[in-house]
């Protein structure tokens, strides 16, 4: 049979639930239990693809095709569970299963409510976890107090009392440092868990968000109004790298506590040997880069999370601490190229869409292949790459992608065949793992070591087949190709240190202990480009 950890947050959202959910799930795995992980998601959407990354974030794709919330990532770098479509669930996907079973006639001439019908469809979700499984991590998303979460919470609840000593109730909370007063508060957490006990709710674990440490009598103060056992009130304290979380709450028993209360031995030596090696790294790497992320979403730290978390892993691999330079591509249109760009040591272009912003991404790549400087192209990435080409070095001045000009003469980038009749547009992309056939003497076969490889997609557009002798003729080298050879999923130049560009999404793969292959060559780029630099 297996177990329940439920993990609610409460006060403000962005409070690090997910990682503090994946880390939960790293500490479960080092005490040897299989588990699975799964996060609700309180909003109508089915899912976050059609969102923008301005409103959700990134949209993590899993390898089934999903388009799925950021936080399914860091459950994938921090843990060995295998995330998929059913690791994920939002309202609009239980409501719209619902509605369509009673369509069918399925629930037999009932009237169909919140309890039991959508609470059910929620357990349901959880529950079809647990083959083959220790433990089932389960992440409430938004913020104890909103009405949309309601539903969730009550299937948790139920969970419980159905399953009583093999749950147990884990809620992040905040305690803020009020500078005025010189003091941390506790009343934003009493409330919250006063809230969550209105809907029968106990919550046994605290793990408490805070800039300074708590002391004990903090401690004891929390837990005595929240009915918590003063060792399970644990500080979540601020820290630079996430990768130390999971030590962070090791130090303080999480791992012993959780396991207690769902009746579970707790191993004598949790393997965490692989996490204090990282967390070594990062605090003592003595090289450094900085890399440029060029992109269109980028007042938004979450809109390129694993694009964030693949660089960090490239920096581990290579034992140096990478730095960001955030650019907006906009600013490189009014502020030139050289301003922008002038202190990396090499550049990154994740995805995107839409016009906006893309003639300075495309001067970025100019600047990147003319100056000799490593750079990096990621779906958008590549398709910008392929028009700065174009126009610059093969003459095709009004070479653009059919995204960007329906009507361009010079379509180098355009719709797959397989999108030209989509009218919806809510999972609907060339989603999910593909493979890719990687030629043998290429910067990315040589990051690879292999030539077949699977990788992870989102995008509508394509390399337009009727260019590819021309743009080979003037030293494009289409490196990877769909294994009918009718895709182009890789390219690199001619004559330079690290330029490379995929039309997939390699950043999903990457994990902190087993770096992506062409992360960890980009940054080894960087650190000689650097090294060059200097001399
Ligand atoms: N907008 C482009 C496309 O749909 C690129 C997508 C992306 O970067 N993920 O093909």
């Amino acid at each position: 049979m297996a177990k329940f950890i439920f993990i609610t947050g409460g006060v403000v959202s962005s409070l690090g639930k997910g990682i503090a959910s994946a880390s939960i799930g790293a500490l479960m795995e080092s005490h040897g239990y299989r588990i699975s992980m799964i996060k609700l998601d309180p909003y109508i959407n089915v899912d976050p693809g059609t969102m923008s990354p301005f409103q959700h974030g990134e949209v993590y794709v899993t390898t089934d095709g999903a388009e799925t919330d950021l936080d399914l990532g860091h459950y994938e770098r921090f843990t060995n569970t295998k995330i998929l479509r059913m690791n994920n669930a939002t309202s609009g996907q239980i409501y719209y299963s619902v509605i369509q079973k009673e369509r069918e006639g399925k629930y037999l001439g009932k009237t169909i409510q919140v309890v039991p019908h959508i609470t059910d469809e929620i357990k349901q979700r959880i529950t079809a976890l647990t083959k083959k499984i220790d433990i089932v991590i389960c992440e409430i998303g938004g913020t104890v107090g909103d009405i949309e979460s309601l539903p969730f919470l009550e299937a948790i609840r139920q969970l419980y009392f159905e399953h009583n000593s093999d749950t147990v109730f884990v809620h992040l909370t905040l305690v803020p440092f009020i500078k005025a007063a010189g003091e941390l508060k506790t009343k934003p957490t009493q409330h919250s868990v006063a809230s969550l006990r209105e809907i029968g709710i106990q919550p046994q674990i605290l793990l408490c968000r805070t800039e300074k440490p708590l002391s004990p009598e903090l401690k004891e103060k929390i837990a005595l109004f929240c009915n918590v056992r003063r060792q399970a009130v644990i500080e979540a304290i601020d820290t630079p790298y996430i990768y130390e979380i999971p030590l962070i709450f090791h130090r303080q028993n999480l791992d012993k506590i959780i396991l207690e209360l769902i009746h579970l031995p707790s191993h004598p030596h949790p393997a965490l040997g692989k996490w204090n090696n990282i967390v070594n790294i990062l605090h003592n790497a003595q090289e450094k880069v900085c890399i440029g992320v060029v992109g269109k979403y980028i007042k938004l730290q979450d809109s390129y999370k694993s694009i964030y978390e693949a660089l960090v892993h490239g920096g581990i691999a290579n034992h140096c601490k990478v730095e960001f330079s955030r650019i907006d591509s906009e600013q490189i249109e009014k502020e030139g190229v050289e301003n922008s760009l002038r202190n990396v040591d090499g550049v990154i272009l994740p995805g995107g869409f839409g016009i906006r912003g893309v003639e300075g991404m495309i001067s970025a790549i100019r600047y990147c292949r003319e100056n000799k400087i490593p750079f990096f192209g990621i779906c958008l990435g590549l398709q910008c790459a392929v028009i700065e080409f174009a126009r610059n070095v093969c003459g095709l001045c009004n070479a653009t992608s059919t995204e960007f000009s329906s009507d361009t003469t010079e379509p180098v980038i355009c719709l797959l065949d397989e999108q030209k009749n989509i009218t919806k547009m809510g999972g609907t992309m060339r989603l999910g793992a593909y493979p890719c056939i990687v030629e043998p003497g290429s910067i990315a076969y040589r990051a690879y070591k292999r030539k077949k490889i699977s990788e992870r997609h989102r995008h509508r557009w394509e390399f337009n087949m009727k260019y590819f002798n021309l743009m080979k003729q003037h030293g494009m080298k289409f490196v990877g190709l769909s294994p009918d050879r009718k895709l182009v999923e890789i390219i690199e130049i001619e004559n330079h240190p690290f330029f490379v560009a995929t039309q997939f999404h390699p950043e999903f793969q990457s994990k902190p202990f087993a770096c992506h292959p062409l992360f960890a060559g980009f940054i080894k780029a960087a650190i000689h480009h650097r090294a060059k630099k200097q001399i």
